[in-house]
C-alpha cells in the first residue's frame, strides 16, 4: 500500500494512504536508501512510502514502512546533531516559500539570497512573501518596490501580504493551490499567523499539541505537512532557522545566483570566482548594471562563508 509521509518525530511517522487513512508507521529493518545522499533521517516528510499494515492495530492503525519511492527532490539542512551531516527536511516539493518582513523584524537581503541559493542548489522554484505589509511606511515602501523589481526580474515571484488586514492572502492562496510548498522564515515574521489563516482547522490542532504538556517540544524541529483546503499541501518547518548551504564548493556558487548563469560561459577563466580575475563577465555585468550590486555583494558574502575544497 502506497502512502505519503505527513509527519515525523524521529522514530515514528504519520503517513496518509490514498484512501485518506492515517497510519502510524515505523521503519522495518534496513531500508534500501538512495545512495546519492547520506542523511541522518532515512524517511522525510513528503516521501512516498510503501506500507505493510501490522496485524494487531489498536485504535490508530499501525504499519511498517518497507520501501521509499524515489524522490523528485528534497530540501536539506545540516543535521542538528552533526554539523557536517545532512538532515532531509522535506521531499517531493513543487516550491519553497520564504516569508520575510521589511519591519518587525527586518529580513536582510543576505538572508533572502542564501535561501534562494539553497533552493536553486536543490533545483526547487522559490517564492518570496513579504508579510506585515500593513506596517510599511515610506521607507519600507521604497525598499519593497526595489526588492519586488529585483527579485521578479530574476524570476522569483514576490508577494506582499498582511495577516493583519488580509491583504494579499487571496494571491497567496492562489500561488499555493495544488502544489506542495515548503514554507520557511525566521521567527517573528508571522509565519504561524499566515499558516493559521491558510489552514482554518489547524489552530485547534496546534493548541491541542502544545496542551500536551510540552513533552514533545523537541519534536517541533521536524517538518509537518498539511492539506490545504483548496487543494495542495503546505509543509511547515517549525524551529528550523535556516537551511544550510551544505558542502557547496566555491566554484559552484555563481550557478545558484540565477541571474549570473548566462554570463558564466563568457568569463575568461572557467574556474572564475568573479572576484578580481581578468576578463570576468560577471563583474562586467555588475558594472554595466545588468546584475544588481546588492546581489553581487550577497554573492561575495556567501562565497566568503564557504570553505576551500580539500585537495
Ligand atoms: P512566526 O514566528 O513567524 O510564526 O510569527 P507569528 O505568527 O507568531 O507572529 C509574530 C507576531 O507578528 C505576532 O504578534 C503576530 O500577531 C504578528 N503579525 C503576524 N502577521 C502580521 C501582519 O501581517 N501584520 C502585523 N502588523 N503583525 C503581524
Ligand atoms: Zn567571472
Amino acid at each position: 500500500m502506497k502512502a505519503t509521509v505527513y509527519r515525523s518525530t524521529g522514530s515514528w511517522y504519520t503517513a496518509k494512504a490514498q484512501d485518506g487513512t492515517l497510519w502510524q508507521c515505523r521503519i522495518k529493518g534496513r531500508l534500501k536508501i538512495d545512495e546519492e545522499i547520506t542523511s541522518t533521517n532515512p524517511v522525510a516528510v513528503g516521501d512516498e512510502v510503501m506500507l505493510e499494515p501490522e496485524p494487531e492495530s489498536g485504535e490508530q492503525p499501525t504499519a511498517q514502512i518497507t520501501d521509499i519511492c524515489p524522490r523528485n527532490n528534497y530540501m536539506v539542512r545540516s543535521s542538528p546533531h552533526h554539523r557536517l551531516q545532512k538532515h532531509i527536511v522535506a521531499a517531493n516539493l513543487d516550491q519553497v516559500m520564504l516569508v520575510a518582513t521589511l519591519r518587525e523584524p527586518r529580513t536582510s537581503a543576505g538572508f533572502i539570497d542564501r535561501f534562494l541559493v539553497t533552493a536553486a542548489a536543490y533545483h526547487i522554484p522559490a517564492v518570496i512573501v513579504f508579510n506585515k505589509s500593513d506596517l510599511h511606511r515610506r521607507k519600507e515602501e521604497e525598499q519593497a518596490a526595489e526588492w519586488q523589481a529585483l527579485y521578479s526580474s530574476i524570476g522569483y515571484p514576490v508577494l506582499f501580504t498582511s495577516a493583519e488586514t488580509g491583504k494579499g492572502i487571496a494571491a497567496l492562496q492562489e500561488i499555493l493551490v495544488n502544489k506542495s510548498t515548503l514554507i520557511s522564515g525566521h521567527s517573528g515574521v508571522g509565519k504561524s499567523t499566515l499558516i493559521n489563516l491558510l489552514l482554518p482547522d489547524l489552530r485547534l490542532k496546534t493548541q491541542s499539541v502544545s496542551g500536551w504538556s510540552g513533552k514533545g517540544l523537541h519534536t517541533t524541529t521536524f517538518a509537518e505537512m498539511f492539506d490545504l483546503p483548496g487543494g495542495g499541501k503546505l509543509i511547515d518547518t517549525p524551529g528550523i532557522r535556516e537551511f544550510g548551504i551544505v558542502d557547496m564548493e566555491k566554484a559552484e556558487l555563481s550557478h545558484y545566483f540565477v541571474e549570473m548563469q548566462p554570463y558564466l560561459v563568457h568569463c575568461q577563466f572557467n574556474n572564475c570566482l568573479h572576484l578580481n580575475e581578468p576578463g570576468c563577465a560577471v563583474k562586467r555585468a555588475v558594472e554595466e548594471g545588468k546584475i544588481s550590486v546588492e546581489r553581487y555583494a550577497s554573492y561575495l558574502k556567501v562565497l566568503d562563508s564557504l570553505s576551500e575544497p580539500e585537495w
